[in-house]
């Protein structure tokens, strides 16, 4: 192994590092996997990343690209042994052109120094993740990551111009461009996003940007445990003039573990509703503000909103949901399903069922504006429990038309049920996508691509997931050295 790493020290210009702390820091994400990475390298440039890529093409060694780190389905856990090419240090913004409304990206800037970059030029990046005081662009579009403003705005998908590439067969692409608009077939810029490392490395993305407006007011509203959720995201969706930008939804027992973390100042306690209204001028804020709780009365809501007068401020807040519970209930499912609106209520029951069957505890949040429910059931995720509870939730948001992730990916929990919601002939457009931009499988092995006979059904895995003992994977494969 020794060799094998100096030969990849002697092959590159960036920093190689076996070091206890660096290998610690990458073997983990959001998930509760661990990985085994070899070594890490931060590569100097862009010829430095194709370097890298030769040589684990020559010596069939596993490449993860990482950015923060914060993936939630073991995205970027090297379960397969192998380097990590760690990008956040590429963390600067390149270029921003204001006419044209775009701006050239380092992989590596998170996601709220961009925005942070961004708003004295009265220019903003959409996608907000509740992650992105440390979640990366490049992570983002790696990802497909969305926020609560995606209810106006939508994904990272959206968003993304150009991508600066560099293949797993080692080839530097440029996909797409500053235009604003292109007819060239399928839009390769969008088969990227969301591949979750498994094609290429970014090494550059040019990003689209939204003129930021002038007052974001967000709401917090108290809600009964009664409220007919699916209603409220059908009305605030259809209501004019509300200026809504984002609609999140947190229930009683998420709120509470909140509020236990941070003390945030709330009307009372139970579920919340939280809201963003986006306007140019006070006036036009009051209106809109009006009008919104208008929509409310109509859905069945009469509380007051309370104002929070920092929006953005709230969007952290919420983010800190997840990190409530993970310092107060500990081990759990984070699921991610996404049905439409007017599946909601029954997608609720379907999970209030299968809890109840379980026997598990549960924690709701949702980017309720966009049917994108975030069940946390409280289960080790190891266990065969853990395994049926996702099984039946997943074939539950697919039997009302949703799907099996709304935003956080496949990683390496998901890839068996990939067939159930692509079919057949989905899967196999992606296995042969997979084999053009990584002929020898190197890239990210084991996440997102089922394995082979892996139909969703059949798997003897009692979760789906990798969890570090099946090394290997993807389409072809990288071979592990010893
Ligand atoms: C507290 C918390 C809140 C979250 N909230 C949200 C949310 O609201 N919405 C949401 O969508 N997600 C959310 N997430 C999930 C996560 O933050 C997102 O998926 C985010 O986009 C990951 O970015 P990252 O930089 O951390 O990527 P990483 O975890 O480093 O990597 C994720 C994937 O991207 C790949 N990748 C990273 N950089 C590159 C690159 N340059 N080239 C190619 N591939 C690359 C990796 O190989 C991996 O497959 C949350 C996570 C946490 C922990």
């Amino acid at each position: 192994m020794e060799s094998l790493i100096d030969t990849l020290s002697r092959a590159v210009r960036g920093r190689v590092s076996t070091r206890p702390a660096d290998l610690a820091r990458v073997n983990r994400d959001g998930s509760h996997l661990h990985g085994c990475a070899w070594a890490t390298v931060v590569p100097k440039d862009q010829r430095d990343v194709v370097a890298v890529i030769t040589w684990a093409r020559r010596h069939r060694v596993p490449l993860v690209a990482r950015g923060g780190g914060t993936s939630l389905d073991g995205e970027s856990v090297p379960l397969a042994g192998g380097i990590v090419v760690d990008l956040s240090g590429w963390d600067r913004l390149l270029e921003v052109r204001v006419d044209e409304r775009w701006a050239r990206v380092g992989p590596g800037m998170t996601n709220l120094a961009l925005q942070e970059s961004l708003a004295p030029l009265g220019l903003f990046f959409p996608p907000n993740p509740g992650s992105w005081a440390t979640a990366t662009v490049g992570g983002n579009v790696a990802t497909n990551a969305s926020g609560p403003r995606s209810f106006r705005y939508g994904p990272t998908r959206a968003w993304v111009r150009a991508l600066d590439l560099v293949l797993g067969t080692g080839e530097s692409v440029r996909w797409g461009s500053t235009v604003a608009k292109r007819s060239v077939g399928p839009d390769l810029v969008s088969v990227f996003v969301g591949s979750e490392g498994t094609l290429g490395v970014a090494t550059e993305v040019t990003v689209r940007l939204a003129p930021r407006p002038e007052i974001r007011e967000g709401l917090l509203v108290p809600l009964e445990p009664t409220a007919r959720l699916g209603a409220i995201a059908s009305g605030l969706s259809v209501a004019r003039g509300t200026g809504l930008s984002a609609v999140e939804y947190l229930d009683g027992p998420s709120a509470e573990e909140l509020a236990n973390l941070d003390r945030f100042d709330r009307p009372r306690p139970g579920p919340l509703l939280l809201l963003e209204v986006e306007a140019g001028r006070p006036a036009e804020a009051a209106r809109r503000v009006l009008r919104t709780r208008r929509a409310l009365r109509g859905c069945g809501v009469r509380s007051r909103p309370q104002v929070f007068e920092d929006a953005d401020a709230l969007w952290t807040l919420r983010g800190r949901a997840s990190v409530a519970l993970d310092a107060r209930v500990g081990e759990r499912i984070r699921e991610d399903v996404a049905v439409p609106l007017g599946q909601i209520d029954r997608l609720l029951r379907g999970i209030r069922r299968i809890a109840d069957a379980e026997r598990v505890p549960l924690y709701l949040f949702a980017h309720l504006g966009e049917g994108s429910w975030h069940p946390n059931f409280v289960v080790p995720p190891e266990s065969a429990k853990a395994a049926r509870v996702r099984s039946s939730l997943l074939s539950t948001a697919l039997a009302l038309g949703g799907t099996i992730s709304g935003e956080h990916g496949i990683g390496a929990i998901k890839p068996r049920f990939l067939g159930r919601e692509l079919g057949r002939p989905g899967v196999a457009v992606l296995a042969a996508l997979k084999r053009a931009c990584d002929p020898d499988g190197i890239l990210n092995p084991g996440k997102l691509y089922p394995q082979e006979g892996g139909d969703g059904r059949s798997s003897r895995s009692p979760s789906g997931s990798a969890g570090g003992r099946r090394p290997g994977g993807g389409p072809s494969g990288a071979r592990v050295p010893a």
